[in-house]
């Protein structure tokens, strides 16, 4: 929720446009001011039908959250598929199914039923891509309302720890901050809002193409202390006082605040099950998260706050990560977060349990029988039922 209306009022509106579909409970937060949890009912009893379609992981995704299935995400589909039919939508985990195949046998999961919106000839067989709706969802294994352009200026959709973070960090109004990795610009969106989009929020981001995403949630959530900056954030600190003015290279302790919300390997993010845990994919993040803190640390000023955070579950990237800073930076102390509704920190890494007690943890792995009730009330359970994420707070002295 953004500073531009007062929850109840959004909440009020946020209800007026989702019950049109579907009757949902919208609930505020009980620990955080600015989040309306919604709830996803399910899994509820779908019967799986012999007409299969396969989508893509992240297209699988949003239709567990609510969305219909859009042409572009749909990788296999019946050979004689007819608009009209009733076909089950599968998730393609791995990625593995090749585009255009009429059936795939490997890892998928079946997230409902829908009714095709198209051809087949008119998904594989043209020159120009068919966009749109391909699959209408009439029976979905989750129900959860649709958010898809729901006050898109005074509302956005985020997971609970990734809210979490944005307090975390504390921004206050008039500071100068850095999210080092800002793409699509959730965060960054939610710090501006935080500080009353007064001060100056810099966004780097190295991929060129995911820019505009970043400016695009900026615009429409009315954020103007939002900078956007194409730029490889390793290479952030100037070596040179006077630059850094207008845009990156900073000189060092150029900000009050800086965010690391580090590439990693995602595993929070992926569906169990389809986690093929490569040792050396995991490894390949550690040297990249631990450049992006260098110059992290170089660019915060003295007294100032550093977070670290990543959506994935392993120690390597997380815990170890938190060690090595701890020693290679003396000046970096760890602090206590607000909000903390996660776990602590994971032993292995050789941190005091004082030091573990100072991390948060949010493992969806644990989280299923953890409030002991088959049904606990909504706010227990988005606490825990949460996308896998750590995060580290620290006190540059
Ligand atoms: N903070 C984002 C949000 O909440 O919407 C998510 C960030 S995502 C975990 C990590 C991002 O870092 C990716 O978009 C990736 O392209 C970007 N990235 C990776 N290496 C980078 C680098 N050296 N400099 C700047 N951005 C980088």
């Amino acid at each position: 929720i953004t500073h531009l209306a007062p929850l109840e009022e959004i909440r009020h509106k946020l209800g007026e446009e989702l019950n049109k579909e579907v009757s949902v409970q919208i609930l505020p937060h009980p620990r955080i001011p600015d989040v309306l949890l919604l709830p996803v009912d399910g899994p509820r009893p779908v019967k799986q039908l012999s007409s299969e379609v396969v989508v893509g992981a992240q297209c699988g995704s949003a239709v567990l959250r609510g969305a219909h299935v859009f042409v572009p995400g749909i990788v296999a589909s019946p050979k004689y598929m007819k608009a009209g039919d009733a076909v089950s939508v599968l998730s393609d985990l791995e990625g593995r199914c090749t585009r255009g195949a009429t059936s795939f046998q490997g890892n998928r999961v079946f997230v409902g039923n829908g009714v095709a919106q198209i051809d087949r000839s008119s998904i594989f067989c043209t020159a120009e891509p068919a966009k749109g709706i391909g699959v209408r969802m009439v029976e979905p294994l989750y129900q959860s309302p649709s958010f898809d352009g729901v006050l898109p200026n005074m509302a956005f959709l985020q997971n609970l720890p990734s809210v979490v973070v944005g307090h975390v960090l504390g921004p206050r109004p008039g500071e100068r901050i850095l999210d080092m990795c800002a793409a699509p610009g959730g965060k960054t969106c939610h710090i501006a809002a935080l500080m009353r989009d007064q001060g100056e929020v810099v966004a780097l981001e190295r991929i060129r193409n995911k820019i505009d995403r970043i400016r695009q949630n900026a615009q429409m959530l009315h954020l103007r202390s939002i900078k956007v900056y194409c730029f490889n954030s390793t290479r952030a600190v100037s070596s040179s006082p006077t630059q850094g003015a207008e845009g990156p290279p900073f000189p060092p302790e150029s900000f009050d605040r800086v965010l690391l919300d580090a590439p990693c390997s995602g595993l929070g993010q992926r569906p169990i099950m389809s986690c093929t845990w490569s040792l050396r994919e995991i490894c390949s993040y550690q040297p990249l998260q631990r450049k992006l803190f260098h110059a992290a640390v170089r660019l915060l000023k003295r007294g100032g706050v550093l977070v670290y955070s990543t959506c994935t579950v392993t120690l390597a990237e997380n815990e170890e990560q938190i060690a090595w800073a701890l020693e290679t930076f003396p000046c970096l102390t760890l602090q206590p977060q607000e909000p903390h509704i996660g776990a602590q920190g994971m032993l292995g890494a050789g941190l005091s349990p004082k030091q573990l007690r100072l991390l948060q943890r949010f493992s969806p792995e644990l989280s299923w029988d953890q409030t002991g009730t088959a049904d606990p009330p909504l706010p227990c359970r988005a606490d825990v039922d949460t996308i896998g994420f750590f995060i580290a707070k620290f006190l540059k002295n």
